[in-house]
């Protein structure tokens, strides 16, 4: 079962001509192990929806169900211990001051009744875990943007969450800080088997560590599902224009397969299983959707390994489902031809 679901989940802010809704009937589901983005641009509602999953923000109408338990009729304080097991990460980090690194996770354990010796030794080891380990007395003010955030990310990991939430997690920091951030977000996912739902609006996040993700805009789910599916073949505008076709370079001597599928994605479970098949690097991928004598279609580019004859297989299989495949050969330039 999905160890998240939210199910038709509307939030409105402020009332009259001044409402805004933020959230318009929000469906999805997260499996268990997975890294799930919440992608969109700004005032999207992401922020709001990530933040409904551990209910920070009560919806209006609409369920979410946290590892088998539904958040939205429980009491504030049976709440106050269900979100023990959701972490949390902040943008801004939200440390105290005053605070060192180890107080700072040691009191997310205080308020989880962990007694005092087991605080400090759980602390220390998940200080070292996030690569903390030596800055474990130090003060935030002692402390870059990437290692701040780094004990937000260990304060959120201390009291064993099954579901860590990430509300741009990156964007105060540099594009190295970035990488080391996700690279560890990836890390706690594999080691400890935890599931993390991560709100971004950089598209390279999305490609680089997600496996699925949901599409946000004027506070609707455009779409849903795994990345490979939603960047081969979009189903939706927003889809095609967040990955669009041809930003990454072939690398010399690949099969370059530009696919054009169905604009209702009937092709999408050939492409993606082919993609899957070949372990495409999704940071190739891409599409347009275009209008093809007035109805929707999409054009998809795989890139596989060896040269198009010992391709020749896989392409005869996209033929004979009916799909119209153009092959090219990447040169040494990466240039296709
Ligand atoms: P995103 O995270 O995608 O940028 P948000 O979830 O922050 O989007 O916001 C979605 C919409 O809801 C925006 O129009 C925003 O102004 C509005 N909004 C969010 N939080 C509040 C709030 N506490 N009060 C009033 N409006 C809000």
């Amino acid at each position: 079962p999905p160890v998240i679901t939210v199910s038709h989940v509307s939030k409105t802010f402020g009332s009259g001509d001044a409402a805004v809704t933020a959230l318009d009937d929000v469906s999805l589901q997260v499996a268990p192990g997975e890294i799930f983005g919440v992608v969109g641009q700004s005032g999207a509602g992401k922020s709001t929806l990530i933040r409904t999953v551990n209910l920070l923000e009560r919806p209006d109408t609409g369920s979410v169900i946290v590892d088998g338990q539904e958040l939205t009729t429980l009491s504030d304080s049976a709440l106050r211990r269900a979100r023990q097991h959701i972490g949390m990460v902040f943008q801004h980090f939200n440390l105290l001051e005053s605070r060192t690194a180890q107080g700072n996770v040691e009191l997310a354990l205080e308020l989880a009744g962990t007694d005092s010796r087991d605080r400090k030794r759980r602390a220390s080891e998940i200080l070292d875990l996030v690569g903390l380990g030596a800055k474990a007395g130090s003060f935030p003010s002692q402390l870059s943007g990437g290692q701040k955030q780094r004990v937000g990310i260990a304060r959120a990991l201390a009291a064993e969450p099954r579901v860590l939430l990430s509300d741009e997690a990156t964007s105060a920091l540099d594009p190295e800080t970035t990488r080391s951030i996700l690279e560890l977000f990836k890390t706690i996912n594999e080691q400890l088997g935890l599931t993390v739902m991560l709100i971004t609006h950089e598209m390279d996040v999305v490609k680089g560590i997600c496996d699925s993700a949901a599409l946000l805009e004027h506070g609707r789910v455009v779409e849903t599902g795994g990345l490979v599916e939603l960047i081969s073949t979009p189903g939706s505008r927003l889809a095609a224009d967040l990955f669009p076709l041809g930003d990454a370079t072939p690398a010399p001597g690949t099969t370059v397969i530009d696919i054009t599928f169905s604009g209702g994605s009937a092709d999408r479970p050939v492409i993606a299983q082919l993609a899957r098949d070949h372990s495409l690097d999704v940071s190739i991928l891409g599409a347009v959707i275009e209008s093809i004598g007035g109805s929707q279609a999409g054009r998809t580019r795989l890139e596989l390994p060896g040269t198009p004859a010992q391709n020749a297989a896989a392409v005869d299989d996209l033929r004979d489902q009916g799909l119209l495949v153009e092959v090219h050969s990447a040169d040494a330039a990466g240039g296709v031809s």
